[in-house]
């Protein structure tokens, strides 16, 4: 298999289009079954959940809406250094079953932040919807309900996640090469 090569950077594919299309329909499965009878917002997390946000939906069966925010980041003061901020979130959540839809969850701060600013909004209940979790790089104890695939710590790029900005629009996923 050849490899591809991104600024800098070698890449290698490692899971196939297929892949992920069978196993997001698994994970879909599981939603269309724990969120019968009620209509969850799903809330797409920008830029890099594009794709799975996309495919997710497109194997829902039960009603659903989907929105998408994007997050800022800032230094904070406090001790986790980096605070995002939720952006772009106009429709109120109050009273709503939300799946907040992620790229990946490296550190999980990101979630972390993003449930507590989400909570403070009394949404019925928040899960997260992740295509990638890296269980070795967690700092922080994150309940991923709906977790697609669980990978090592190594850095990846296609459908939707980028390195420095290129990379999104790949249909596989490809590990860097060190
Ligand atoms: P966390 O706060 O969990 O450390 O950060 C998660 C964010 O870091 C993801 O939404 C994504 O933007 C970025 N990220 C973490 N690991 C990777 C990776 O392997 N590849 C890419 N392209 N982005 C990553």
């Amino acid at each position: 298999m050849s490899n591809i090569k991104i600024h800098d950077k070698e890449f290698v594919k490692t899971i196939s289009h297929d892949e992920i299309v069978a196993e997001v329909k698994r994970v879909a499965a599981n939603i269309n079954r724990d969120y019968a009878g009620k209509r969850p917002l799903l809330l797409g997390v920008l830029n890099g959940s594009f794709m799975f946000a996309a495919e997710l939906m497109r194997n829902l069966e039960i009603e659903c809406e989907i929105s998408f925010v994007k997050l800022s980041s800032y230094q904070g003061t406090n001790s986790t250094g980096v605070i995002k901020e939720v952006l772009g979130l106009s429709e109120s959540i109050t009273g709503r079953d939300v799946i907040v839809v992620e790229d990946i969850v490296d550190t999980g701060l990101t979630m972390q932040n993003m449930l507590e600013t989400l909570g403070t909004r009394e949404p019925a209940s928040i899960e997260i919807a992740s295509l990638f979790v890296k269980p070795a790089r967690l700092q922080v104890p994150v309940n991923v309900k709906y977790s697609v695939f669980t990978i090592p710590d190594r850095f990846i790029v296609g459908y939707g996640l980028d390195y420095d900005g290129l990379g999104r629009n790949l249909p596989d996923i490809y590990d860097v090469v060190e």
